[in-house]
């Protein structure tokens, strides 16, 4: 999988990270060959529009870093927003809930969704110890029933007795109340499938989770029917509800649309990849491991994350020794205000420093994010001169800075009275960090 797309692109990234500068055009032509590689891997056309334009966007508004070339952060970016798009983390089979939790597996005949049954309960069973029951719910096929059975057996899981004549919703009420006395934790229901989507099979479907009321309900979708799966899982979703998809066949040599649209179109996770017809070919859906199969970047991507970390050090470093020589001035100020928010507010910066509760208290009024914003307004409405002497920010140019950031002069006032306040703290903090003592706040 993903195989030609990887050569595509980067075919399209080495020329391009190698190049000293780059010029805007530069960026878009190689753009529109990420669009046309990302089409001819079947990924969905919305899909693909959003991802070129997100990518576009990050490039022309990063900050440029030392020790690395445009080209590689352009890389860096396209690999973040690969990540984005299959889902950023890693999500966990949910079987936290009180036992027996059941879980509903649906999808199309052929999908894998017998086989993905049976690896799920055998990763269950051995690597989270949990107690499974599996059950067919189809009705259908006659040897459908019998081939869980069959896979149980090989994998030392118990499935539910067949009682020929019964119908799903008969044979889900049976699983449930069998593992209630029988201390089961989790109940794997096998729901039959179709060749395509079609309204009875969806009633079954909702009738059996109705009864069984599942705490997940995961698609199986092969992924070498590419943008078909991507269709059949908006339309289980729209209709039953799913809360994640497994995504069979990632070893055969499809071309990747399936796997790169899914989570976009949907919402839903890719929680788990099967990636052979072996019981232990089951894999959990780890989007960056994915991101960088596809790139095949990964040495690119970690260059530019440490140059990334180290600006931010250097800045932290400029800051401590302007502050251990007690000099706080409102472009300092400035860039605090925009690293924290970064990290989520002032409440959440202040409250890891040991001492600073007074202070916490003093500035608790309204430190969301939005009040950063305003605030870094008001800084950027202040000429160079004023930003290293706040001292000469008179009545008529407090009216200025206030009007010029769209704020009020009660606004403007706050924030120098904030900005002393802290330079007074920074300044105290550097005497008694002299002295040799803690550089700890009273309060
Ligand atoms: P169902 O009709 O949806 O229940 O599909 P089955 O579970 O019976 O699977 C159909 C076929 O696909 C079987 O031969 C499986 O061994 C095979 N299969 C299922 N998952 C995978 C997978 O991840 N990779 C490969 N290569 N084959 C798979």
């Amino acid at each position: 999988m993903f195989d030609s797309l990887s050569d595509r692109l980067s075919g399209i990234f080495d020329g391009l990270k190698r190049r000293g500068a780059l010029k805007e055009s530069d960026v878009t032509e190689a753009l529109r060959e990420v669009r046309v590689a990302l089409l001819e891997a079947d990924v969905a056309l919305p899909v693909v529009k959003d991802f070129v334009s997100r990518v576009k966007e990050k490039a022309i508004g990063q900050q440029v870093l030392k020790s690395v070339t445009p080209g590689q952060q352009v890389v860096k970016i396209v690999n973040d927003e690969l990540v984005a798009m299959l889902g950023s983390e890693t999500s966990a089979i949910n079987t936290a809930g009180v036992p027996p939790v059941a879980i509903l597996m649906v999808g199309l005949q052929g999908s894998g969704k017998t086989t993905t049954t049976a690896k799920i309960a055998k990763r269950l069973t051995e690597k989270e110890n949990k107690k499974v029951l599996m059950a067919s719910l189809d009705v259908r096929r006659p040897a459908a029933q019998e081939q869980l059975k069959i896979l149980g057996e090989q994998i030392g899981v118990k499935t539910l007795p067949i009682i020929e004549g019964q119908m799903p919703v008969e044979i889900t009420r049976r699983a449930m109340d069998a593992a209630k006395l029988q201390g089961f934790d989790v109940v794997m229901l096998d729901t039959a499938g179709r060749l395509h989507i079609d309204q009875s099979l969806m009633a079954e479907v909702v009738a059996v989770r109705n009864t069984a009321m599942p705490l997940e309900t995961l698609l199986v979708a092969d992924s070498l029917t590419g943008q078909d799966a991507v269709n059949v899982a908006k339309e289980f979703d729209a209709q039953v509800g799913i809360t994640g998809v497994a995504l069979t066949r990632m070893d055969g040599d499809g071309r990747g649309g399936a796997a790169l649209s899914m989570r976009a179109v949907t919402g839903k996770p890719i929680k788990l990849a099967g990636t052979g017809e072996k019981m232990d070919a089951l894999e959990d859906f780890h989007p960056e491991r994915v991101a960088s199969r596809i790139l095949g970047m990964g040495d690119v991507v970690s260059l530019v994350e440490k140059a990334a970390e180290t600006i931010e050090k250097e800045d932290a470093e400029k800051m401590a020794k302007k502050m251990a020589k007690g000099e706080f001035d409102l472009d300092d100020l400035r860039t605090q205000l925009q690293q924290m928010a970064k990290m989520g507010g002032m409440k959440g910066v202040l409250g890891m420093l040991p001492g600073m509760g007074k202070l916490k208290g003093a500035m608790n009024a309204g430190m969301d994010d939005k009040v950063f914003k305003r605030q870094e307004a008001i800084i950027s409405s202040m000429t160079q001169k004023e930003r290293k002497q706040p001292k000469m920010i008179n009545a008529s140019r407090k009216k200025r800075i206030a009007a010029g950031s769209g704020t009020s002069v009660p606004e403007v006032n706050k924030l120098l009275k904030m900005h002393m306040q802290m330079a007074k703290m920074m300044k105290k903090m550097s005497a008694m960090g002299k002295k040799g003592r803690m550089p700890m706040m009273p309060g």
